[in-house]
């Protein structure tokens, strides 16, 4: 059955995450321990001191960064679904993208009309972007065009409203296209990704009734796109009374 199928997936991205924090969380283990162990001879420098300190204290900030994304991965919070207008989304969140991306890139904002509402948790959705703004800036090092593009698409599954989300960088090689989804699959060194993003935001986009597709090619870019299904209309409107109606009541 379904549900078999997706207990199944769980148990397999339970198993993948759990092997894949060991792993980094053991690398950075052995730096800590290493640092500590130098730092038990008495005739270093002063100099030398805070060196092996500074390498103690940043990589603790990693491995906590590390369990951090980990537990918000692993214990899936109940998602808190809202009515939300994705072109209202990317507005508020121009300006965090600008400081985000820096000044070489620039970003471009193509709202679709008349967008349906979709339902989504508005926190893992502003999530969503920044993570992939984020991979963005990156595969651009520095100059490039970021696009964000809405549109309501009709379709085999039903009324949906697509987001993409498209940077102008390096793409990815079709035989990395095909792991960017699974839980910490990276190319990116220790300290610089964890791998959780786009699998975070795979899982984000299933349990909201939607998916994440990505395409890309190699020099010249890549392109995320998430749909979700639009919203129902809400109740308040079925039944003729307004939203701000029921707490109003004049
Ligand atoms: P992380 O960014 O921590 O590595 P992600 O799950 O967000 O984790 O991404 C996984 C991998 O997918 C990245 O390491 C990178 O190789 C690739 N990737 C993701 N987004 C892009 C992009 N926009 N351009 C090029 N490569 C990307």
């Amino acid at each position: 059955t379904e549900e078999a199928l997706n207990q199944s997936e769980k148990l397999r991205s339970l198993g993948e995450l759990t092997g894949g924090i060991a792993h980094d969380f053991n690398n950075l283990l052995t730096v800590v321990r290493g640092s500590a162990e130098l730092l038990k001879n008495q005739t270093l420098s002063d100099e030398a001191k805070a060196r092996h300190i500074n390498a103690i204290v940043e990589t603790a900030d990693r491995a906590s960064e590390l369990t951090g994304q980990l537990l918000s991965f692993a214990r899936r919070q109940p998602l808190q679904p809202k009515r939300v207008d994705l072109n209202a989304v990317i507005l508020d969140m121009t300006e965090l993208l600008k400081r985000t991306l820096g000044g070489e890139v620039s970003i471009l904002k193509m709202p679709g009309a008349d967008l349906w509402p979709v339902r989504a948790d508005p926190t893992q959705l502003e999530n969503l972007i920044l993570n992939a703004a984020i991979n963005a800036r990156f595969a651009m090092e520095g100059a490039g065009t970021l696009t964000l593009a809405t549109q309501n698409v009709g379709g085999p599954n039903g009324e949906e409203v697509c987001l993409s989300i498209s940077d102008t960088g390096v793409g990815i090689a079709p035989e990395i296209l095909d792991h960017v989804f699974e839980p910490f699959f990276t190319t990116k060194g220790p300290g610089e990704g964890t791998g959780l993003g786009l699998s975070q935001a795979y899982g984000f986009a299933a349990q909201s009734g939607g998916r994440l597709e990505i395409r890309s090619e190699v020099g010249r870019g890549t392109t995320l796109s998430l749909h979700l299904p639009r919203a129902e209309a809400e109740l308040a409107s079925s039944t003729g009374r307004e939203d701000k109606g029921a707490d109003l009541d004049v």
